[in-house]
């Protein structure tokens, strides 16, 4: 039984957000802001909604300073900094007046949306963003958000692995970090 899936693709729109809208680095290279923001915007949120409608440059523009502050949270777990990551959520969660309420639309069943009142689309994903991380850094997995630990990558992660040994932002830089220790091995003498 999963009482919180609508919580887990939340989190998953954060992740996607940070991913696609945070300049840094991603699998070995320099990661600069997407030119083609509304697009990289729409990646974001259908990481956790599939189906989610086109974004407009507007909303993308609010979305990138939204996604900004999501990385601080990642950033200050992946440090072990849990006060921290807990202060940035409370902040987000107070200036968005986050609230639970059920709604049902497109076909779905009943479901917990975590919206501000009557705020923009990016605004309501502040609110859904922050609430869901809340939920995760206020459960025993609170140490579940990651930041990729491969060279030359910043790209975050939530660990949903049985025992929490995740540690890369996908198989790409495992693999280069695999790879990269065979040949270190290699040249030992
Ligand atoms: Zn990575």
């Amino acid at each position: 039984m999963d009482f919180n899936s609508h919580a887990d693709a939340i989190v998953r729109v954060a992740v996607g957000l940070v991913n696609e809208l945070t300049p840094g680095e991603r699998r070995g290279r320099a990661f600069p802001l997407p030119r083609e923001l509304a697009a990289a915007a729409a990646e974001g949120l259908r990481t956790g909604y599939p189906n989610h409608r086109e974004v407009t440059e507007g909303e993308a523009g609010e979305l990138v300073e939204i996604a900004a502050r999501l990385r601080r949270v990642f950033d200050a777990v992946a440090t072990g900094d849990i006060d921290a990551a807990a202060l940035q959520v409370n902040g987000l969660l107070e200036e968005t007046r986050a609230r639970p309420l059920l709604d049902r639309h497109d076909g779905e069943p009943w479901h917990l949306h975590f919206h501000g009142p009557g705020g923009t689309m990016a605004g309501d994903w502040a609110a859904s963003c922050a609430t869901g991380l809340a939920i995760v850094l206020g459960s025993e997995f609170h140490d579940r958000l990651g930041v990729c630990t491969a060279p030359h990558c910043d790209r975050v992660y939530v660990d949903v692995s049985r025992n929490g040994t995740r540690r890369f932002c996908g198989t790409a830089c495992q693999n280069r970090v695999k790879t990269a220790a065979f040949r270190a091995r290699g040249k030992v003498p």
